[in-house]
């Protein structure tokens, strides 16, 4: 099956992506099933029965958790989570809740992600490709997930209709809803997919205007903009840029 495990609906401050449009698009992208990750909120599971829909698209709420060591998307009964958390602290409480942590863009011209969350063996489960990041920043993830043996997945990080489902994360047993969902990523069974689609066009909104500073955990601005992340999935790392 086959997951965007990284949607943002407009109810994250920086996305302009309506969530009836998420579920009207997103079988007609290819997808199975959609992970809507806003940033520091679950908010949106009020106005969608998780699960699988009518159209047989499955719909998992999670979230996007800023910290100071890296951007994760959690999965579990984390509604209640509170901000805040660094890094150790919110994959101990994710992992204690029995839910999943995926590290996102680990490689993103600020927003990466520490590195030493890696060594610690503490996340396994790593963004290998990301459709708003820049290409060498997929690349950094492809590689670093092949030098320490991690689980790479992948999500379009779409703030707009134009990048849902960009790039998605294969899924190697049935999903039914968030447990499935969190049990096959627990046990691995998954692997990033770079999706053949036509080249979205330009994100315009690579920085997201908030952060956790401001009331909300977004975030901080990019710095630079992205590039077309196509097509890199089986090719060879570039040299680390740091
Ligand atoms: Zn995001
Ligand atoms: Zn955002």
């Amino acid at each position: 099956m086959l997951f965007d495990i990284h949607v943002h609906s407009d109810l994250s401050p920086c996305s302009h992506l309506p969530l009836s449009d998420i579920l009207k698009h997103a079988r007609r992208r290819g997808l199975d099933g959609v992970c809507i990750t806003d940033h520091g909120t679950m908010a949106v599971g009020s106005s969608v029965r998780e699960g699988v829909q009518e159209d047989g698209l499955c719909v998992i709420v999670g979230m996007e958790y800023t910290t100071p060591q890296g951007d994760f998307l959690v999965f579990g009964p984390l509604e209640h989570l509170p901000q805040g958390l660094d890094a150790q602290d919110l994959l101990a409480r994710v992992d204690c809740a029995g839910g999943a942590a995926v590290a996102a863009h680990p490689f993103r011209p600020g927003r990466s992600v520490l590195e030493s969350v890696f060594t610690a063996n503490a996340c396994r489960l790593v963004e290998a490709v990301n459709g708003r990041n820049p290409a060498a920043a997929n690349e950094q993830a492809l590689a670093l997930i092949r030098r320490r043996n991690l689980v790479g997945l992948g999500g379009s990080d779409a703030h707009s209709l134009a990048e849902l489902g960009r790039m998605a994360t294969r899924i190697h047993t049935p999903v039914h809803g968030r447990n499935d969902f969190i049990r096959a990523l627990r046990q691995g069974r998954c692997q990033h997919h770079v999706m053949p689609l036509p080249p979205a066009p330009h994100p315009l909104a690579q920085a997201c205007p908030t952060g956790p500073g401001q009331g909300h955990m977004g975030h901080a601005p990019a710095g630079e903009p992205g590039l077309p992340a196509r097509g890199i999935a089986s090719g060879e790392a570039s040299p680390a840029l740091r």
